[in-house]
């Protein structure tokens, strides 16, 4: 018996925190799509996720939000602290909250359902992304394929030797994540604290009774788990109160890079940047290519051949001002030279002075700010 053959808008190799997410929001946008995904199973990562408003409501749209069974955290404020300037930097904004915390596989489970029941997502298919194209057939589970275009979203995995070529930037970082209980209401803060090793985020974790927090340590010096349980009492005992540390810590490497433009592919999600998590936007840079993604379809065809040029420039500059901001700020506080210190505190003292400066941080920080129109 001969194959059947397929013919679709959107092929998505990847379907993960963005792969999947953009799998259902182009199906809602009536495209014939196919998510593909070389696991079976979700893997089991016990990561939140800091989604900003700007995220929210994208999740909202997709009626993916109301579906979260467990407690969002809201974060109504954010606390900068760093071992140079002596008073906090405080962020908080009238009405709307900044963001949100959830958690990543929740989130994902209740978008991959809604690919399966819709009937567009494959699991277990592993596929060669060197050699996919547009023009030739691409055989899925022994039936043959057309697509108008082909997103990549596999993560930030680099192949050195790959066709999808990447700019690497800080090798050799590593994220510790993991869990405390204290007996003090987080109060719906989050903090950012910019040690000598390295940044350490605190922020509240989904719970009922706002006792729960999650932190994500970021560094390139080695470091046991005591040495980070010390530094969170050392900071956290007078805000958070007495706290409990779940054993396990979580490592996850930190690959900073930019994807190459490549004709052929449309990249989102960390396939097309990864940054450093310190200022907790990775995901949400990938909900915004998406929405990129998205919108340029309703002005150009799913064949359209400018769609793939004009999405990478738009999608780029975004990316590359995240890159190179997260990356000056851990080089500003990692080389403790006096013009660095004079720097970070003339950026301390503008924020702190100027109400415009506050209200575009807040901004950014909400994921408000379109910097490609
Ligand atoms: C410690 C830490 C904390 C973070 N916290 C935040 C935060 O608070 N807020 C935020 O916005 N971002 C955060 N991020 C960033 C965020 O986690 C990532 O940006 C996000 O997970 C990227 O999603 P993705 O879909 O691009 O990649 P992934 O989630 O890695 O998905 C890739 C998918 O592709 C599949 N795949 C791989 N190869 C193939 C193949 N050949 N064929 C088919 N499928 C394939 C994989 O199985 C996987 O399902 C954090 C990152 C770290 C390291």
């Amino acid at each position: 018996m001969k194959n059947k053959i397929f013919k679709y808008d959107f092929l998505i190799v990847g379907g993960g925190l963005i792969g999947a997410l953009a799998g259902l929001a182009l199906h809602k946008k009536n495209f014939k799509v196919l998510v593909i995904d070389k696991k079976k199973d979700i893997p089991l990562d016990q990561r939140t996720l800091a989604v900003n408003a700007n995220s929210r409501q994208f999740l909202e749209q997709l009626g993916v939000w109301d579906n979260l069974k467990s407690q969002p955290q809201s974060i109504n404020k954010i606390i900068i602290k760093d071992y140079i300037n002596s008073l906090p930097l405080i962020f908080s904004n009238q009405g709307e909250p900044m963001g949100n915390v959830i958690f990543n596989t929740e989130m994902l489970k209740i978008v991959r359902k809604r690919l399966k029941n819709l009937n567009i997502l494959k699991t277990s298919v592993n596929i060669n992304t060197e050699h996919l194209c547009t023009d030739n057939a691409i055989q899925i589970d022994k039936n043959s394929y057309y697509f108008k275009k082909i997103i990549i979203s596999v993560g930030k995995d680099i192949n050195a030797n790959s066709r999808h070529k990447s700019i690497v930037f800080d090798k050799g970082y590593f994220s510790y994540v993991g869990f405390f209980t204290h007996n003090f209401d987080h109060e719906n803060t989050a903090y950012e604290m910019f040690n000598k090793e390295g940044p350490l985020a605190v922020l509240p974790c989904p719970s009922i009774n706002k006792t729960k927090s999650t932190f994500i340590y970021s560094t390139n010096k080695k470091i046991t788990n005591q040495q980070i349980f010390t530094l969170i009492n050392k900071h956290f005992y007078n805000s958070h109160g007495k706290i409990v540390f779940d054993k396990t810590i979580h490592k996850f490497p930190v690959t900073p890079h930019l994807k190459k433009y490549n004709k052929s592919y449309i990249y989102i999600g960390d396939t097309l940047k990864s940054i450093h998590p310190v200022a907790g936007q990775g995901w949400n840079l990938g909900v915004k290519d998406i929405q990129t993604l998205c919108n340029l379809t309703e002005q150009y065809s799913a064949n359209s051949k400018i769609l793939n040029s004009l999405y990478y420039s738009r999608r780029i500059i975004d990316s590359s001002v995240y890159m190179g901001f997260t990356s000056f700020i851990n080089f500003l506080y990692e080389n403790q030279s006096p013009i660095n210190k004079k720097i970070i505190k003339l950026g301390y003292e503008g924020l702190r002075n100027f109400k415009a400066a506050r209200s575009l941080f807040i901004k950014q920080a909400m994921g408000r700010i379109n910097l490609t129109g």
